[in-house]
């Protein structure tokens, strides 16, 4: 569950009392704006083969994709079956310990990793994300799609948390493993989207009107 460092912008501002429609003031940019792509492409390791472990990597991946159709009925998404094609790499792993203020150290079954990369595509130079998603196979499948739907969102651009346990980008868990986007969670990435994004634009072309602005 690890950020990028907050940037400059922050999300708007809060809704006034009651239950908010969305999370955007939750929701944090990196200095370049918001980390969003007109098209994603997205590859899943794959399991290794027989063995003792085949089942367990079954059930990996059938919790990991339907994690990520949850996405694909939101976002323009593309399965591919190069890792160093996608923009997201899926990983079947258990993330490492991390420090917490305290000292003491964490275990966590998921972490999205965002890094900014400039690549050259069709011949110009464009600010890309990158993003190396986490998620350990040692959890209940329920809980891995759980996991997987939530760690999906951060790396599609929701980089903050839902003060709502029942969506599925909440900060805390709640009791029951969230399987489903939520009404606020689509909300939130619907909001998000309408930002102007200078990610996978070519650099130094003017500032596209909108999510599917083109210079
Ligand atoms: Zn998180």
């Amino acid at each position: 569950m690890q950020s990028p460092a907050p940037g400059p912008s922050a999300g708007g501002p809060a809704a006034a009392g009651g239950t908010a429609a969305d999370y955007r003031q939750a929701i944090r940019f990196t200095p370049w704006g918001p980390p969003l792509l007109t098209h994603w492409c997205v590859w899943i390791e794959p399991a290794s083969g027989a063995g003792p472990q085949a089942w367990l990597e079954s059930r990996w991946l059938s919790a990991v994709d339907q994690a990520l159709a949850s996405w694909t009925a939101l976002l323009p998404i593309t399965r591919v079956d190069e890792p160093e094609r996608a923009h997201l790499q899926l990983l079947r792993r258990r993330p490492p310990r991390r420090a917490e203020a305290n000292g003491r150290l964490r275990a966590s079954h998921g972490r999205a990793e965002l890094t900014v990369l400039e690549v050259q595509r069709q011949g110009r130079w464009r600010l890309e994300p990158s993003l190396r998603v986490l998620i350990s196979p040692d959890q209940r499948q329920e809980a891995i799609q759980a996991t997987a739907l939530h760690e999906l969102g951060h790396g599609f651009g929701l980089w903050g948390h839902s003060p709502d346990a029942a969506d599925a980008m909440a900060a805390v868990p709640g009791a029951r493993p969230v399987l489903q986007l939520t009404a606020r969670d689509r909300a939130t990435l619907d909001w998000l989207r309408r930002h102007p994004s200078p990610f996978g634009q070519p650099l130094g072309s003017p500032p596209p009107a909108g999510a599917d602005g083109r210079p």
